[in-house]
């Protein structure tokens, strides 16, 4: 059965005016449902409104006007904010600006302890977040000796051990190596696909999107697209006309077919182009 943990009603969201000067609406009347259990990509470009989007999910912001609940909490309840902020976890760019404690364990119990959970609990739900990350054997490292792709999936055990429905990560993959980047997604996928929970995934890089469950595209606070990853990058003009990129076998399979190679344009694997490919005679 459907369960939505998440439900946008007509959000718009204004930064406050500097000088006077008119600024647009980051959010513009978004109206946005989120399933528990989904697998759900936010693309867009810079300064589209992602992050303002993201920042609602926990109460960082409240809107401007409509309202957002999280498992039926409204954000702007602030008797409740930590529940909902145990609820969906947040992890963000760059994991030096998260990490705050001086041994790994210290630093994923950091969550638990502001909820006021006891020590008893928290040492299983720090010790449990971290096997769930792969990292229970660096828990008493350094956080500064890790690699980045190492950091943030510390990070990511400091919101696991909050035991959250959904976490939300802006970008968490943008600053780190392509080793990094696959390690941490490997995670965000395990974490969605094993453990039930809701992963709301902001990114730049066409190729973590193409598992999701459904993509969002927002312009200028407004969401302009939204479907299946095949059907979101099917239109790789629209997509090329908001500034956008989509994955690289589906812009082959693209310019194969201008160039009157007769296959499928409605490609997302190199695998699903070789068996297009081997299929001409
Ligand atoms: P994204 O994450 O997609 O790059 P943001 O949500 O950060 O987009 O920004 C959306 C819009 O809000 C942009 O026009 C940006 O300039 C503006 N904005 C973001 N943060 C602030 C802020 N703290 N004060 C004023 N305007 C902001
Ligand atoms: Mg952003």
């Amino acid at each position: 059965m459907k369960n939505t943990i998440i439900e946008f009603e007509n959000v718009t969201y204004e930064y406050e005016k500097l000088d006077n000067i008119i600024q647009e609406k980051a959010l513009n009347n978004l109206n946005i449902e989120v399933n528990q259990g989904e697998f759900l990509v936010i693309l867009g470009r810079n300064g589209s409104g992602k992050s303002t989007l993201a920042k609602h999910i926990n109460a960082l912001l409240l809107p401007s006007s409509g309202n957002v609940t999280v498992d039926g909490i409204d954000t702007k309840d602030l008797n409740r904010i930590w529940d909902i902020r145990s609820k969906t976890g947040m992890v963000f760019q760059n994991p030096d600006n998260q990490i705050i404690a001086t041994i790994v364990e210290e630093d994923v119990a950091f969550g638990p302890e502001n909820l006021g959970v006891p020590s008893e609990q928290i040492r299983i739900n720090v010790d449990e977040a971290l096997k769930m990350v792969d990292m229970y054997e660096y828990r008493k490292h350094e956080p500064h000796l890790l690699s980045g792709g190492q950091k943030q999936r510390v990070a990511i055990a400091g919101t696991l051990a909050m035991k959250p429905n959904c976490i939300v990560f802006d970008e968490s993959t943008a600053m780190l190596d392509p080793a990094g980047r696959k390690e941490v997604i490997k995670i965000i996928k395990k974490l969605n696909s094993e453990n039930n929970i809701t992963a709301i995934l902001i990114t730049h890089y066409m190729e973590e999107a193409i598992e999701a469950d459904r993509i969002i595209v927002l312009e200028e606070g407004n969401v302009i697209k939204e479907g299946t990853p095949r059907q979101i990058f099917e239109d790789v003009n629209t997509m090329k006309e908001i500034g956008l990129d989509v994955p690289e076998v589906t812009e082959l399979a693209h310019e194969l077919n201008k160039n009157g190679i007769n296959i499928s344009k409605n490609i997302l694997t190199v695998d699903e182009l070789v068996d297009e490919l081997c299929r001409l005679k």
